[in-house]
């Protein structure tokens, strides 16, 4: 099945506390775009300028994604400048050059408007509901947004909600969203506007779901080197929302998969700078990694062990 996924191809300058990348590819649909094309076929939404290296795209179309709807225009790619400290949850935007991204309409090909699943990357929620008068009747729709839009364009946000079926935020986004503390509570308020499916990102320390009214919790994997934390969530998105497509159910059995395959791709995306991890990344390091997931969690019923009662 295809995933049509609308949002930015960047250049990202990232300072860690392990190093500094300069001017490495990067950008929410990018990330999202190649962690999704390890399970489905995936057709990218986004505009570069002129500067953008062809053998990223190579890079791409050899990972089967479909780059007719990628523009190149006139005008410099779009840039962002982070830092992280020592706590990776928390990136500090230094700089962002919007350049050619700032006239960015999403035109979606007429062989893309039948694209089963739509993944809305962080962009203005009213270019979200752009995409969507685009596109025909897809099976599952799922958005990404950031506090920028929350604070600056809610009432809009909120209609774009209306017409989600899964929202992948984290968890500061969803208290903000919902003006709300408390965590469960603010996933509630949220799921009454529109979306059924919450996904709920809490960077090293896992992610959660609600769905059909049961939470279900994904841990995050201790890892002894993490380098970049850029792109964790658009790689957590890919993954799950690319098995999502894969199989085309959205049960609560698929969800849960789905939430650890993304917990899976984000794993490995934060052990190098930009999309570094991924480019040798294989299918068998993927599922050998899903069953380390499954490992890290599975503790045996109270029944299993003699004794254990007492
Ligand atoms: P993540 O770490 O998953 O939240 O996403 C990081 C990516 O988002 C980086 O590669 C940036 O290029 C991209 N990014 C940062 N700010 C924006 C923005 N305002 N709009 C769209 N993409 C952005």
């Amino acid at each position: 099945m295809s995933v049509l996924v609308v949002g930015s191809v960047a250049f990202d300058t990232v300072r860690t506390p392990f190093g500094l990348a300069t001017e490495v590819v990067g950008g929410s649909a990018n990330y999202f775009a190649v962690a999704a094309s390890f399970f489905t076929d995936v057709r990218l939404v986004a505009v570069v300028g002129e500067d953008f290296p062809d053998q990223h795209l190579e890079f791409l179309r050899g990972r089967g994604v479909d780059l007719r709807g990628l523009r190149r225009v006139p005008g410099k790619t779009f840039r962002w400048v982070g830092e992280y400290g020592f706590d990776f949850n928390e990136a500090k935007t230094l700089d962002t050059q919007l350049n050619v991204f700032a006239d960015f309409t999403p035109i979606i090909p007429e062989d893309y408007q039948d694209s089963e699943v739509v993944f809305l990357a962080n962009i203005d929620p009213d270019l979200q509901r752009d995409v969507l008068r685009q596109v025909r009747r897809p099976a599952l729709v799922a958005a990404d947004t950031m506090n920028y839009w929350i604070a600056r364009k809610p009432d809009s946000l909120r209609r774009t909600l209306q017409l989600v079926d899964a929202l992948i935020v984290n968890d500061a986004e969803t208290r903000q969203l919902a003006n709300e503390p408390n965590l469960v509570r603010a996933a509630r308020t949220i799921q009454s506007w529109g979306p059924r499916i919450l996904l709920i990102k809490r960077g090293e320390y896992g992610a959660l779901l609600l769905a059909e009214g049961e939470w279900f919790a994904a841990a995050a994997l201790p890892l002894d080197s993490v380098q970049d934390p850029t792109g964790a969530g658009d790689c957590f998105a890919g993954g799950a929302v690319g098995y999502l497509a894969k199989r085309m159910r959205f049960d609560t059995v698929s969800l849960r998969q789905a939430m650890i395959m993304g917990s899976v791709l984000a794993s490995f995306n934060v052990e190098a700078f930009s999309l570094d991890r991924l480019r040798t990344l294989t299918m068998p390091e993927i599922e050998a990694r899903f069953a380390v997931f499954k490992r890290l969690v599975h503790f045996e019923d109270l029944a299993a062990q003699p004794g254990a009662s007492r």
